[in-house]
């Protein structure tokens, strides 16, 4: 199965897309946490990435067609993958499709996780991660214990999270990445899923319509 998850900022495209990874036994490629590892580790890839994802921006089409382009090539990719936060524009969706054409074949499904915005503000916004164990709590629905996580770490609020961040992502993503609604609608391959309930609810209504494209 070679699918895509797309959505807005927040709507639970790294949740729904490792699960699926893990039960498609493919791998789950986050461009997101590419980048993430790549600030983290230092690299000039980081280093280029950075400042754009810290204003709400997207990293440029040729950096982030670079990395997935190497990723994509690797083995544990031949015979699938679920691609999450790419592609995010009309140039990465058409070399997507360039570099699998290039392999003899094509998606089979893009799955798109549907939330209004208010609800999308209100996930990335009460959103706090544990610097020490990488814990995700939600000061709404999942508090923490207290003013730290459980194991004593000191809880976060990721940049890209701040309000003024996630109005810009939201603006970005309306912009520059809802075009490919009709770019895949027109190809027959889009699906779009209520992303709103309980993740395993959401997750059931992806699986239901992969059935329908495998
Ligand atoms: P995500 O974890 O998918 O929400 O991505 C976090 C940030 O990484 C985005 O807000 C962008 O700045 C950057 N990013 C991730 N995927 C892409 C992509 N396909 N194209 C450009 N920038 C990206």
């Amino acid at each position: 199965m070679r699918a895509v998850l797309m959505g807005p900022p927040s709507a639970g495209k790294g949740t729904q897309a490792a699960r699926l990874g893990t039960e498609l036994k493919v791998p789950h490629i986050s461009t997101g946490d590419m980048f993430r590892a790549a600030i983290a580790a230092g690299t000039e890839l980081g280093r280029q990435a950075r400042g754009f994802m810290e204003a709400g921006k997207l990293v440029p089409d040729e950096v982030t067609m670079g990395i997935v382009r190497e990723r994509l090539a690797h083995e544990d990719a031949q015979s699938g993958f679920v691609l999450d936060g790419f592609p995010r524009t009309v140039p990465q969706a058409e070399g997507l499709s360039k570099i699998l054409a290039s392999q003899g074949v094509k998606l089979d499904a893009v799955v798109l996780i549907d939330v209004p915005e208010d609800e999308l503000i209100r996930r990335a916004t009460g959103r706090r991660i544990c610097q020490e164990c990488g814990r995700v709590y939600h000061v709404e629905w999942n508090p923490p214990p207290g003013d730290a996580c459980e194991c004593g770490g000191a809880l976060v609020q990721r940049k890209d999270d701040s309000p003024e961040t996630v109005t810009e992502r939201l603006a970005t993503y309306r912009a520059q990445t809802e075009p490919l609604r009709d770019y895949y609608s027109v190809e027959g391959s889009l699906a779009v899923v209520d992303g709103m309930g309980d993740p395993d609810e959401v997750h059931r209504r992806i699986v239901r319509v992969l059935g329908r494209c495998s």
